[in-house]
C-alpha cells in the first residue's frame, strides 16, 4: 500500500492512501488501527505533504564505498550516523533553498526506511518487523560547512535540507533497487542498493543500540557516489526503480 499525507487547499494534511491516480482519506493511527475509506480524490486536486511526521531524522554517512572514496574518506568499520532536525524537511515539489552561509549545496540521493513501531536493541534477524515502509529521499547538504565544521549538525541541519516522499510504501522490496539522482535531466548518481556497506537491518540493529526508535522515525540510509553541486534554479530528481520519484526545484 502507497501511504501519503495530503491537504486540501490550507486544510492541515491528513493520512491517505494511493490507488493508481486517486487519494482516500486514512481515519486513525497509521501505525497501529486505522480505517481506509474509498480513494476517489483525484492526486492533482491534492497537495501532498511529507508522508510522515518523523520524531526522528536519523541519517548514514559513507555507507556506499564508491562514495566514501570520492571524499578521501575510510568506509567505517561501524555506520557513522548523525541527525536532520524536523525542522529541515520539505515534500515533493517544495523548494530547497541554498542559504547564504553556504558556496557549496549538494544533493545526496537515498533509500529511507520508515520505522513501524517502538523498538530498542532490535537484532538484525528481526529488524524486518520494525519496517513500516521506504520512501525516496534526498539529504541535502553544505559539503563546505560539512568540512570546516567537523560536527555536521549545521551543514545537514538547515531549513528545507530534508526532502522525502512523495508515499510510503509498505510493500516495496528494498534489498536490490536502483537509486539514481538527476539534476535538470541529468545524470549524477546512479546505484544499487544492494551495495550498501550496512544493509538495511544492520543499520535498524546499530542505531537501535543507542536509541528508542519509534513509529514514524525515518531512517536515511547513505548516499552513493556522484553527489554534486545545486545552484539556482536546478530541479533534482531523486528516482528508485519501483518505489517512485521525488522531485524539488531549487531557489537561492
Ligand atoms: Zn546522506
Amino acid at each position: 500500500m502507497k501511504i501519503v499525507r495530503y491537504r486540501i487547499n490550507n486544510e492541515e494534511p491528513k493520512y491517505g492512501w494511493m490507488l493508481d491516480d486517486k487519494v482516500g482519506e486514512i481515519q486513525g493511527n497509521i501505525f497501529g488501527e486505522y480505517r481506509r475509506r474509498e480513494a476517489k480524490i483525484p492526486l492533482k486536486e491534492v497537495r501532498l505533504a511529507a508522508p510522515c511526521e518523523p520524531s526522528k531524522i536519523i541519517c548514514v554517512g559513507r555507507n556506499y564505498v564508491e562514495h566514501a572514496k570520492e571524499l578521501g574518506n575510510e568506509v567505517p568499520k561501524s555506520p557513522l550516523i548523525f541527525f536532520k532536525p524536523p525542522s529541515s524537511i520539505i515534500a515533493n515539489a517544495e523548494h530547497i533553498i541554498l542559504p547564504p552561509q553556504s558556496k557549496q549545496v549538494e544533493h545526496e540521493a537515498e533509500l529511507v526506511v520508515v520505522i513501524g513501531k517502538r523498538g530498542r536493541n532490535i537484532i538484525a534477524e528481526q529488524a524486518k518487523e520494525y519496517i513500516f515502509g521506504f520512501t525516496i529521499g534526498d539529504d541535502v547538504t553544505a559539503r563546505d560547512l560539512q568540512k570546516t565544521d567537523g560536527q555536521w549538525t549545521r551543514a545537514k541541519g538547515f531549513d528545507t535540507f530534508c526532502s522525502f516522499g512523495p508515499w510510503i510504501d509498505t510493500d516495496f522490496d528494498a534489498s536490490d533497487a536502483v537509486v539514481t539522482c538527476r539534476v535538470n535531466g541529468q545524470m549524477r548518481q546512479m546505484a544499487s542498493t544492494r551495495d550498501m556497506v550496512f544493509n538495511v537491518s544492520a543499520l535498524i540493529a546499530y542505531i537501535s543500540s543507542v536509541m528508542t526508535l519509534e513509529a514514524g522515525d525515518i531512517i536515511f540510509t547513505g548516499t552513493p557516489a556522484g553527489v554534486g553541486e545545486l545552484k539556482n534554479g536546478d530541479v533534482v530528481d531523486v528516482e528508485i526503480e519501483g518505489l517512485g520519484k521525488l522531485s524539488n526545484p531549487v531557489k537561492a
